[in-house]
């Protein structure tokens, strides 16, 4: 058995699907179900008993206690998260509750029930905590992307909550002996984001006809990786990652804000061509975000070295591939769009 945290949001979600059609162990799903947790991203699990949801919030000691002790993981990956920059801005205080105190007593019940493992399970368990690249701050244009050694250097709410989360996951390790491994992934793009997103933001803007918005000018750097691949990097990190070890993932894909926009409206000038022009005229300038990070960028040669691991979809197959599935979901964007998805918000979808 493993225990995910937030595996009903976005990356979560594609996780718990593509760890139970590659493994064996099944999965305790932890999750809060927040605005940004939907458990229809899961509804192929449905008669999947190797898939337990638990409603919990990772904030709540003795939830987390009694979980740990009912279903004794061997394994922990930790995703669940406040994740959204914006609103990390304009309310900052979920931000350092789930991402900092959630992530601490998560930690503690790990620790807790870790010491009652044998010396063999001790040994085997992982600690996985999901972080991100934006907690090393701001790149300048020329510099080389971020490695395992970058300084942390935070600039919002959510990048700095998530610094200190990985603080704590760091000091569990030295200080306890908890085996954990931490991974700094870059953006990720993929099915069943949530369309507050950049990615799925444009395509569903696009579709209904709306302004597409993007910060300033447009020119903002970041490092694009496939959600797939990101889980196949967690997995590997899982099965081969050090005790202790830290590994940044990326896809090797810089782009601006303003190509990530041209491209979606190029693919969908193609597939759903509109009746006069393009839809590149639909992309609308806003006022930039404050402190917005103008460059990320990931060096991922640690993870490719040590534990073989390469992304599998170039930028321009796995946009493709996106696209294609929001055209081809547009029921689960209406669902989202319109607040519906809440209705299934109870455990007993897993269970009827
Ligand atoms: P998301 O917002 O889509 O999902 C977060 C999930 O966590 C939701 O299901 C939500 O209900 C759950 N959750 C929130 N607070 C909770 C709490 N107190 N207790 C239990 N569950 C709670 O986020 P995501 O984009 O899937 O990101 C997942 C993780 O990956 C986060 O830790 C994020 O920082 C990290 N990350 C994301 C990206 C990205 O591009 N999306 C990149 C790098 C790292």
């Amino acid at each position: 058995m493993i225990l995910v945290t937030g595996g009903a949001g976005f990356i979560g979600s594609n996780f718990i699907t593509s760890w139970l059609s590659a493994e064996d162990r099944p999965v305790v799903n932890v999750d809060k179900l927040t605005y940004a947790g939907n458990l229809h991203n899961l509804a192929s699990l449905k008669a999947d008993k190797r898939h337990v949801f638990e409603h919990a919030d990772i904030c709540d000691m003795q939830k987390m206690r009694s979980l740990f002790e009912m279903y004794r993981p061997l394994a922990v990956v930790h995703f669940a998260a406040e994740s959204h920059v914006d609103r990390s801005i304009s309310e900052p205080a979920d931000f350092i509750k789930t991402n900092i105190n959630g992530t601490f007593t998560l930690l503690e019940a790990a620790r807790e029930y870790w010491l009652s493992l044998s010396v063999a399970e001790k040994e085997a368990f992982r600690f996985l905590h999901v972080s991100t690249d934006e907690v090393y701050g701001a790149l300048a244009p020329f510099s080389p992307p971020f490695s395992e050694q970058s300084p942390y250097a935070p600039n919002s709410p959510y990048s700095a909550s998530k610094a200190a989360a990985d603080h704590l996951v760091r000091c569990y390790h030295q200080t306890y002996g908890l085996p954990t491994v931490t991974v700094h992934c870059s953006n990720n793009y993929g099915p069943y984001q949530f369309p507050e997103k950049l990615i799925p933001l444009m395509i569903c803007r696009a579709l209904s006809n709306e302004a597409m918005p993007l910060y300033g000018d447009g020119l903002q750097v970041r490092d694009w990786l496939h959600v797939r691949d990101h889980c196949a990097a967690i997995r590997c990190v899982l099965r081969n990652g050090t005790s202790g070890g830290i590994y940044n993932v990326g896809g090797w894909n810089e782009k601006t804000n303003l190509e990530v926009a041209h491209v979606i409206c190029d693919i969908l000038d193609k597939l759903v061509p509109k009746k006069n022009g393009s839809y590149r005229e639909q992309i609308a300038f806003v006022t930039d975000r404050p402190g917005h990070d103008r460059r990320y960028a990931i060096n991922a040669g640690k993870i490719a070295r040590e534990l073989g691991w390469q992304p599998v979809e170039t930028f321009e197959s796995g946009i493709a591939k996106t696209v294609q599935w929001y055209l081809d979901n547009q029921d689960w964007v209406h669902d989202v769009q319109s607040g519906d998805y809440m209705k299934w918000r109870d455990r007993s979808f897993f269970q009827s």
